[in-house]
């Protein structure tokens, strides 16, 4: 069995926090989303607004079970943001706040940010330091533009921004976002990569115990991989890739990775447990209680309940096949209304393919992740302690011209159809 995630529960150390994340989430959507649709301005880029919460309630905010402050930033700019990645209102809302509940992936990265998944899997909340939040506010325009003239761009997909402060006046800024990882499929393989090598090793001996581990640069490079797309998927994937680190460069951000999941199709899905979400609309099967139910005394909302009616509805008509993934018990792809998009098109992500074109066996989900680290006093401080033991252009703290050429450089060298992956291993055997 594979858990993904502690589960966010009563007993949790960060239960109040999370509880008073989806609270706050809940209500400025609902808010921004119940006015009618204008078009940005200026003054929407710059907007913040605060509200307390607290037991009784007040005539601006519902009650809630905690006392606590929240803040919303641009509202109108994430809202027009959510629009154009193609999220339907409503799903938001339910994916992260019809029942409390999040899996928190302790802190998997250095930076101390922490992760949480909505239930269905969809969404991630990382909460991010003060100078990313500031900085993300400051690029919020060129965001938005780069993602009204790439709407297919890799780069991730920022859903709301928001911070929670505690009555203690701890405050916690976070961001919501796309998870890249599907929550139907199992992924075989994850890597992070950067196109450094210094320090992008996971400890081969240490896989054993943790199959699941992202591996990075040198494990990649190690298994002498390729990112199988033939030459339709190629200029498509590098096209973007290449446009999204311009950006990158321009807006001096560097740090940033490919994060990759592989989903093998001959393997297909066997041991992941992920997909507990979608219990609920099994036919004939119920709601796992015990595992769901006891986090917060609520019945499903008059939305909630018609939500499910209506994919209840769409299988009793069948609309969409019923017949459950043999080897997994769980529900056919369909059921995940997914947008048409270029890179997550394929079943949530971007099939890999051959040389002419047809589909090859597996399945890339992958995107370009931890964009909001600036070029700033303490990267130009690690470039220079690091850089004084390693070769310069290897040290990943190098400035972000630099550093999103050589990560525009690695990517393209990985991308081969598996017929020239071959050619070129012969060609190297024989040498
Ligand atoms: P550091 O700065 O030390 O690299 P961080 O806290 O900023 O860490 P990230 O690099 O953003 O964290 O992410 C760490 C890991 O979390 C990734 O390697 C990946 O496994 C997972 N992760 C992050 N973002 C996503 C996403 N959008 N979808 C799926 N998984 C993600
Ligand atoms: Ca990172
Ligand atoms: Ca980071």
């Amino acid at each position: 069995k594979v858990v993904v995630g502690t589960k966010v529960d009563h007993n949790h150390v960060n239960w109040v926090t999370a509880y008073n994340m989806l609270t706050g989430i809940r209500f400025v959507v609902s808010r921004v989303n119940a006015k009618m649709n204008k078009p940005l301005t200026d003054a929407d880029f710059d907007a913040k607004h605060k509200f307390s919460f607290d037991i009784t309630g007040n005539e601006l905010t519902p009650s809630a079970k905690y006392d606590f402050k929240f803040k919303d930033y641009s509202p109108w700019v994430f809202r027009h943001l959510r629009t154009k990645f193609g999220l339907d209102p409503a799903d938001y809302l339910m994916s992260l706040t019809s029942k409390y509940i999040l899996s928190e992936l302790g802190s998997p990265g250095k930076s101390g940010s922490f992760f949480y998944f909505s239930r269905d899997y969809k969404y991630i909340i990382k909460t991010i330091h003060h100078g990313e939040h500031l900085f993300l506010r400051k690029i919020l325009r060129d965001y938005w533009k780069h993602v009204e003239e790439n709407p297919d761009t890799l780069i991730s997909q920022f859903y709301g921004l928001h911070r929670v402060k505690t009555p203690f006046g701890r405050k916690i800024h976070f961001v919501v976002m796309n998870n890249l990882f599907p929550p139907h499929r199992d992924i075989h393989q994850t890597f992070d990569l950067k196109g450094s090598t210094i320090g992008r090793d996971f400890k081969e001996e240490n896989l054993a115990d943790n199959p699941r581990a992202t591996l990075k640069d040198l494990n990649w490079l190690r298994r002498d991989m390729n990112l199988n797309f033939g030459p339709h998927k190629k200029d498509l994937f590098l096209q973007q890739v290449e446009r999204d680190v311009k950006l990158l460069q321009k807006l001096h951000i560097m740090d940033y990775s490919l994060l990759l999941g592989i989903h093998d199709l001959t393997r297909g899905n066997r041991d992941d447990i992920r997909n507990n979400a979608l219990k609920v609309f099994q036919p004939g099967g119920s709601e796992n209680d015990e595992l769901h139910g006891s986090m917060l005394q609520r019945t499903p909302s008059k939305m909630e309940k018609a939500r499910q009616a209506r994919e209840l509805r769409k299988i009793i008509n069948k609309e969409v096949p019923v017949s459950l993934d043999r080897t997994s018990n769980r529900l056919p792809d369909e059921f995940l209304e997914q947008k048409k998009t270029v890179f997550y098109g394929d079943n949530g992500g971007f099939r890999a393919t051959h040389e002419n074109d047809q589909p090859g066996d597996v399945i890339y989900y992958l995107g370009i992740i931890d964009c909001l680290t600036h070029y700033g006093f303490a990267k130009k401080a690690e470039h220079f302690w690091r850089g004084l033991s390693n070769p310069k252009d290897q040290v990943s703290a190098i400035p972000p011209q630099g550093y999103g050429d050589r990560f525009f450089k690695f990517i393209s060298g990985l991308v081969k159809s598996p017929e020239e992956a071959a050619r070129d291993r012969e060609m190297r055997e024989k040498v």
